[in-house]
């Protein structure tokens, strides 16, 4: 197992024993009670570490790209209605996650709103976040982790620079994982879109199938279906342990973006665990609800509470005034 994956199954672990108070929202780690700087030092702060970093390791999680507009998984909202609005209002579906979970009544009408699911993401253009975090790492050696599956950022980065842990809407597994294949998803779910029209569900003969074994096809990811954990996957380990190590006694910034409750254990606990472990590390997160900073880091952390687009707008702001 790679030293990353490692440090998440640790975690997960963790996860596992404290699981009541995690579902609460909080968390088993001692937090820091040092007040927070006001808001401009805070930016001030952020702009400095980035600048003082010999290198970064970006931990991009939902509320990034939920800050730039891609906030229609868990809530039927404005952006949900302009994407899934047939589904909407046949289905009233609480956000595009819901839809994953129903019972369909058939494969085709399933497909329908699987690949609008998909094609959403994978047409949609560079979020403003993205864009503003990729102004703040321009000239600095980086890599970035990511549990997001919407794909933003290898529309910006080589895929050797990205980790996808959670999958990537791109490719499609088989649903069965009869075989360790992945293969391109972009092409068939732009021609279910464009058979189904106006309709709600795709013609049968265009419903995905596994090369090997003629099932169902599905998206390769995490979180919905029978997430294949094969080459591909530890690849993405492989990469994100290699950036870790091969850096571990330089000025490393973990700049964690985002996280959520549901998930501390891909991103956020082991930026913890990683920060505490090498004595040149550094730890910065950009959460537009939690304020949690372990005691044990509190002096080579900050947490800065605000909504993310904003503060990677501002820290933009300041920097090019300092330059
Ligand atoms: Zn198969």
């Amino acid at each position: 197992m790679t030293f990353y994956e490692n440090l998440v199954m640790q975690t997960q672990m963790n996860y596992s024993r404290y699981y009541g108070l995690y579902a609460e929202g909080k968390t088993p780690y001692s937090l820091s009670e040092k007040t927070a700087l006001p808001y401009e030092e805070q930016i001030g702060r952020l702009v400095g570490e980035i600048k003082e970093a010999e290198c970064i390791l970006v931990g991009g999680a939902s509320g990034l790209s939920a800050a730039g507009g891609g906030d229609f998984y868990y809530e039927d909202n404005a952006s949900y209605r302009k994407y899934f609005g047939k589904y909407a209002e046949k289905y009233h579906f609480k956000g595009a996650f819901d839809g994953m979970m129903r019972q369909w009544d058939s494969r085709e009408e399933f497909w329908g709103y699987l690949a609008t699911f998909l094609h959403t993401t994978q047409t949609a253009g560079l979020r403003e976040p993205y864009r503003d975090l990729d102004r703040l790492l321009q000239g600095k050696d980086f890599f970035v982790i990511t549990t997001n599956q919407d794909t933003q950022f290898i529309k910006i980065y080589p895929e050797t620079q990205v980790a996808q842990i959670q999958g990537d809407h791109r490719f499609f597994q088989c649903a069965g994982c009869c075989t360790d294949d992945t293969w391109d998803a972009v092409k068939p779910v732009e021609e279910m879109v464009k058979a189904m029209g106006e309709g709600t569900s795709v013609p049968s003969e265009l419903i995905p199938r596994c090369p090997h074994c003629g099932g169902e096809a599905f998206p390769w990811v995490r979180g919905y279906g029978n997430f294949l954990q094969g080459k591909k996957y530890e690849e993405q380990y492989e990469k994100v342990s290699r950036y870790v190590l091969e850096h571990k006694d330089r000025k490393m910034l973990f700049l964690e973006l985002g996280v959520g409750r549901l998930t501390p254990m891909f991103i956020q606990e082991p930026f913890w665990n990683l920060t505490l472990s090498f004595p040149n590390a550094r730890y910065i997160a950009v959460n537009n609800q939690y304020d949690f900073l372990p005691k044990e880091i509190e002096d080579k952390g900050m947490v800065i509470v605000g909504d993310i687009a904003g503060v990677l707008k501002d820290a933009v702001e300041r920097m090019g005034k300092e330059i």
